[in-house]
């Protein structure tokens, strides 16, 4: 039952302004069973992993039964998708409610794929396996990379079909996550609810994610709180909550960046205030390095490609902070100015986090005026020689730098004597240098063909064997270990590019 299985449910989301949501209860499946389930997560939840083995734990897993204390409820929000304003909501998942865990985290607890809610439009409600495995691999190697990240929980099985092009096997995951309030949420409540309705959002996204924040304390360096003139202290509150948001969301692209992860769907209804990484649909990781990069199969015109995600931050954050115009100042020029201003400090920050993880990812200690050109030296010589991103960095780390696509390249030879020249001035020593580049280059990535041998095994044939050893070696990236070496390896050249698919 609920007790011993651990469920600690509070549903503040609940507590917001209606408009905000819809209750209702997911539709129930016919035959759930259990596919996979997180029991380092479950722990972490204050779950009890055994006790969510059973037949019980997976109807609430399904949608067929409610636990005790959760609320569910569909959210209501809209985006821009590929540059267009609409409004969307949850179409295919519910928000269980809020785990509160035993460090008295609150935690949501979302189940995707449980059946049509106001917001499904022309959906069927429904996910498929493949997709939601896919889901749960990706997201658990990026939190184990160290990038903040919703998490997968649990998968199960339906056992009911869905059609897309072809019949697949029907799915629910079960995703975590430190909320789903996202851009979109604010752009809803700003085009359909009142000053109140945003104002409430404002102040529970603050509650929530930037508690220091609200209570009065600094916002990063505070300067905030004295731009706004006195007594104007809701402008004051929108305008540490923007950033805020501003700030994590520079730390988390500069992270993608530093790993090759390309999100592939970067619409603002797919961007997280909390700083986590959202929606796992079309997104896979660079294999050559080139900033042209795009693996979505509807991404025609590169628009989410791999270099083109820092400036698409910006562009949504400047969705986020016109949904918040009304909030900044009274006065809209004012309110513009602080806005521009916010949104400015944007590109400062990512490039700091990005120089600061590639010296770290070349094992550079201390700064020097000319990194930047010597990094940028070395990414252009990658791209010349397509050189796979991961193991270039590992072969760094390895000091193989032999297995190079750029080995014996002039252009090389003398980048090399140039970092060279450049790691012998380091403060630091050679061991510190070498752990630095251990601690930051990962020996493994959820490689596209070795996440599609797992998921042909688990969807095709019920061989969960794959998917399993796939995990535990993508739990500890920065092993640099014998059994992952044969994980680094590149696929078979391919007539087709890798194309990945949203909405499946
Ligand atoms: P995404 O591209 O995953 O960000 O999804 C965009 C929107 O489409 C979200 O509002 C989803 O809830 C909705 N959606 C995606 N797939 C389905 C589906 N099968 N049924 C209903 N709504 C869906
Ligand atoms: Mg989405
Ligand atoms: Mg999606």
């Amino acid at each position: 039952d609920t007790a011993s299985t651990g469920w600690r449910f509070d549903n503040s989301y609940a507590r917001l302004p209606e408009i905000l949501f819809t209750r209702m209860e997911p539709s129930p499946v016919r035959s759930p069973k259990l596919a996979i389930l997180n029991e380092p997560l479950a722990k972490v939840l204050g779950l009890n992993a055994e006790a969510l083995r059973s037949e019980q734990a997976v109807e609430v897993f399904a949608g067929n039964r409610i636990p005790e204390g959760a609320e569910p409820l569909a959210q209501a929000y809209a985006g821009h998708q590929f540059g267009h304003f609409t409004m969307l909501g949850d179409g295919r998942a519910l928000l269980l409610g809020e785990q509160i865990t035993p460090r008295e985290e609150r935690i949501d607890i979302q189940l995707k794929g449980s059946g049509r809610t106001r917001y499904s439009r022309g959906g069927d409600g429904r996910a498929a396996l493949g997709p939601m495995l896919r889901e749960y691999i990706i997201s658990e190697a990026m939190h184990a990379l160290g990038i903040p990240t919703t998490r997968s929980l649990a998968v199960v099985t339906t056992g009911e079909t869905i059609f897309r092009e072809t019949e697949l096997p029907g799915a629910i995951l079960a995703r975590t996550a430190a909320s789903h309030l996202r851009v979109g949420t604010f752009q809803y409540a700003a085009n359909w609810g009142t000053a109140e309705d945003l104002r409430a959002l404002v102040d529970y996204a603050l509650q929530r994610h930037y508690p220091g924040a609200a209570s009065g304390g600094a916002a990063g360096d505070g300067a905030a709180a004295d731009d706004v003139t006195a007594g104007n202290m809701q402008g004051n509150r929108a305008l540490i909550l923007l950033r805020e948001v501003i700030q994590r969301q520079a730390l988390l692209i500069a992270k993608w960046q530093l790993v090759g992860f390309i999100h592939g769907v970067m619409n603002t209804d797919n961007m997280a205030i909390s700083g986590e990484t959202i929606d796992y649909g079309p997104c896979a990781f660079m294999d050559a390095y080139d900033p042209a990069t795009v693996f979505s199969s509807i991404d025609t015109q590169g628009r989410y490609a791999y270099g083109n995600q820092p400036y698409i931050a910006v562009w949504n954050l400047a969705r986020l902070a016109e949904s918040l115009l009304p909030l900044l100042h009274e006065d809209e020029e004012q309110a513009v100015k602080l806005a521009e201003d916010a949104l400015g400090e944007f590109g400062g920050q990512f490039q700091h986090h990005w120089l600061a993880g590639m010296r770290m990812k070349l094992g550079m200690t201390g700064i020097e005026e000319e990194d930047e050109a010597l990094i940028a030296n070395l990414l252009e010589i990658m791209k010349k020689h397509r050189a796979d991103y991961t193991n270039t960095f590992r072969a760094f780390t390895v000091d193989r730098l032999e297995d190079t696509a750029m080995y014996g390249s002039p252009e090389f030879a003398e980048w090399q004597v140039k970092w060279q020249a450049r790691l012998d001035r380091n403060k630091t020593s050679k061991e510190a240098s070498r752990e630095l580049m251990r601690t930051t280059n990962p020996a493994v990535i959820p490689r596209n063909h070795r996440v599609e041998e797992a998921l042909e095994a688990a969807v095709a044939r019920d061989d969960y064997s794959v998917l399993h050893r796939l995990l535990d070696v993508l739990r500890d990236p920065f092993a640099h270990s014998a059994e992952q070496e044969e994980y680094c390896s590149l696929p078979e050249p391919s007539a087709q590019p890798y194309r990945t698919f949203c909405g499946t």
